[in-house]
């Protein structure tokens, strides 16, 4: 008994001294396989929706336009000519798409209120010209290229807060606040930490982008970029989430459910040939 205790401490000895040298070897040859793309990292990138299905399909009588589900990225470019409704937030020279204005508005005083603290607009509507300019001067490392810059739909704003702005936003108490809750007022963080490879820019805290309820709340709940969220929908399916209902159509198709008629409906183009529909049974 003695004998084979002893063996017994011996090779838990010899276990203890290899452990860590395995984990190590074992982790730079599963890191390596990462790099390869031949393993990859389980996502919880899932669409929260559930799809419904319905009837009968009519054209809606009316509806509401809401341009607040565009795509813009280095794909899907905004054409100088293409419609915006562009006003001036508030009482202030800050362009920004009239969309946005109200909501933006609310997570202002939501701040100054509730925190007492201010949130800044350092960029918002960029006209082409504009971007020219910007692009020209800081060049393809820091600006996008005209017609790819979502700031030309002014759907997007450059914030920050006194003594926090760029990279350093998140370091104050508005950047968290900002990050985590923006979603609650339609925005989302644009381009996330890691997700370069979709939305071809790399992590920019401080760039948020309107997207509206529930949009916002869906991709921010479920970590997707705006790419993967308009990328998740099944053309001509819908889809239910709370008191909404959504589907992504051919723009020219705008089919909706028969018993959803007499709900609120907003269209908003993706510009990518599709539209986003929006239908609240909750007004
Ligand atoms: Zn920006």
């Amino acid at each position: 008994m003695c004998y084979i205790s002893g063996m017994l401490t011996f090779k838990k000895k010899n276990i203890s001294i290899y452990l860590p040298f395995a984990v190590i070897i074992l982790s730079l040859i599963a890191l390596a396989l990462y790099e390869a793309g031949i393993i990859s990292i389980p996502s919880h990138r899932a669409q929260p929706l559930n799809k419904v299905s319905f009837e009968n399909y009519i054209y809606p009588e009316e509806y509401n336009y809401a341009p607040n589900l565009l795509l813009v990225n280095k794909d899907y470019h905004i054409s100088e000519d293409y419609p915006l409704d562009i006003v001036f937030y508030r009482e202030t020279d800050v362009p920004m798409n009239a969309v946005i204005t109200e909501d933006y508005g609310r997570m202002s005083d939501y701040i100054r209120n509730e925190l007492g603290e201010r949130l800044y607009v350092s960029s918002s509507y960029r006209s082409q010209e504009d971007q020219e300019r910007i692009y020209n001067e800081e060049g393809p490392d820091i600006a996008a290229v005209p017609g790819e810059s979502e700031h030309q739909t002014g759907l997007a704003l450059d914030v920050y807060a006194m003594y926090f702005a760029g990279a350093a936003f998140p370091d104050c108490g508005v950047g968290q606040f900002v990050l985590n809750n923006c979603s609650q007022f339609g925005f989302i963080i644009r381009y996330p930490y890691g997700a370069e490879d979709i939305t071809g820019f790399s992590y920019e805290p401080w760039h948020i982008r309107y997207v509206g309820y529930p949009h916002a709340q869906i991709i921010s709940d479920s970590h997707l970029t705006l790419e993967e969220y308009l990328d998740s929908f099944e053309v001509g399916s819908w889809y239910s989430y709370d008191s909404y209902y959504i589907a992504r159509l051919p723009e020219d198709e705008l089919l909706i459910p028969e018993e959803l008629s007499g709900y609120e409906v907003t269209v908003s183009p993706d510009n990518t040939g599709f539209a986003i529909v929006t239908i609240n049974t909750d007004v």
